[in-house]
C-alpha cells in the first residue's frame, strides 16, 4: 500500500493512496488543475482514480470532487448523512457517481476501510482506516479532541495522518483572527493544536505506531517547523524518541509529501 499528501492545510487537502488494484483519494479539495498537475508528478493518469472518499462538507476537501469525478468517472463516497448536505454543495453535479455510505466498514477492490466519527463542526466528519497486505493506514483531520473510540481505531496503524493544526499561542495572539473565529478553532470541536497532537502521538506511539504524518497545518498559525519540533520536544520530555521509537514527518499545503510505500 502506498500513500502520499497531496495538499494539507485550510486552502486544500486531498491525499492519494493505492494498492495492487485500486487507486483513491481521500478529500479533493483542490481546484480541477490543481490535482490534475498533483496527479502528473506522480505519473497517475486521473482516469484510473476508481474513488474518491470524503471526510466532511467543508470547502478545504470537496473544492474539485464534482468536477474531478464528472471528468474522470471515479465514484464519490461518503456517509449517508454527509450525503444530505453534499447533495446540495455539489449541486447534483455528480450525482451519477455517488456511493452512499449507511455503515461505516465497507470494501473497494482489496482495501478494507473502515471510518469513524471525528468531533468537528460539520454535519458529519469522519476519518479513514484502510487495511491491505496486513498495513493499516489511518486518517483523522478535522477534529477538536480524540476520544477513547478515535484511539481505538488509530492504534495499531503502520501510519497515522494526524492533524496538528495550529500552535495556541500563535493562534490566540494572531490579530488578524476575530475572537469567534479563534475560539472555534479551539473548541471541542474545532482542530488539534500541537500539543493535543504531540499527546494523542504519545498515547499511539505504545499502540504500535512507529510513523505520523503531521496534517492539516494552519499556514496563519503553525508553521511545519513549529508543530515539528513542539511534538518532537513534548515526546522526548516522556521518553519518546523521534527517529528512533517514532518517526514524525510533515506535509503541508503547497508541495507533495513524501511517498510511504509499506511493505
Ligand atoms: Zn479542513
Ligand atoms: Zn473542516
Amino acid at each position: 500500500m502506498k500513500v502520499v499528501t497531496l495538499a494539507s492545510g485550510s486552502k486544500g487537502n486531498s491525499t492519494y493512496l493505492e494498492t495492487d488494484s485500486v487507486k483513491i483519494l481521500i478529500d479533493l479539495g483542490l481546484s480541477l488543475k490543481q490535482i490534475e498537475q498533483k496527479l502528473e508528478v506522480l505519473q497517475v493518469n486521473p482516469s484510473s482514480i476508481d474513488a474518491i472518499l470524503l471526510t466532511h462538507e467543508h470547502s478545504d476537501h470537496i473544492k474539485g470532487v464534482a468536477f474531478f469525478a464528472k471528468k474522470y468517472g471515479a465514484k464519490i463516497y461518503a456517509h449517508n448523512l454527509l450525503w444530505e448536505v453534499l447533495q446540495n454543495k455539489l449541486k447534483d453535479k455528480a450525482v451519477t457517481n455517488k456511493i452512499v455510505l449507511f455503515s461505516d466498514d465497507f470494501i473497494i477492490g482489496d482495501l478494507a476501510i473502515s471510518s469513524f466519527e471525528l468531533p468537528h463542526d460539520a454535519v458529519y466528519c469522519v476519518g479513514y482506516s484502510f487495511i491491505n497486505d496486513g498495513k493499516k493506514i489511518s486518517i483523522a483531520t478535522d477534529l477538536g479532541h480524540t476520544n477513547s473510540r478515535i484511539m481505538e481505531k488509530l492504534k495499531n496503524s503502520t501510519l497515522v495522518i494526524l492533524e496538528a493544526n495550529h500552535d495556541e499561542h500563535l493562534l490566540r495572539n494572531n490579530p488578524k483572527y476575530p475572537i469567534y473565529l479563534k475560539n472555534r478553532i479551539l473548541s471541542s470541536k474545532g482542530h488539534l493544536s500541537n500539543i493535543t497532537a504531540a499527546e494523542t502521538i504519545l498515547e499511539l506511539a505504545s499502540y504500535n505506531v512507529k510513523q505520523i504524518v503531521l496534517a492539516h497545518l494552519s499556514e496563519e498559525n503553525n508553521a511545519p517547523e513549529v508543530a515539528y519540533n513542539t511534538i518532537k520536544k513534548f515526546l522526548l520530555e516522556k521518553g519518546v524518541e523521534e527517529g528512533k521509537h517514532i518517526f514524525v514527518d510533515v506535509a503541508t499545503q503547497n508541495k507533495i509529501g513524501n511517498i510511504f510505500n509499506l511493505k
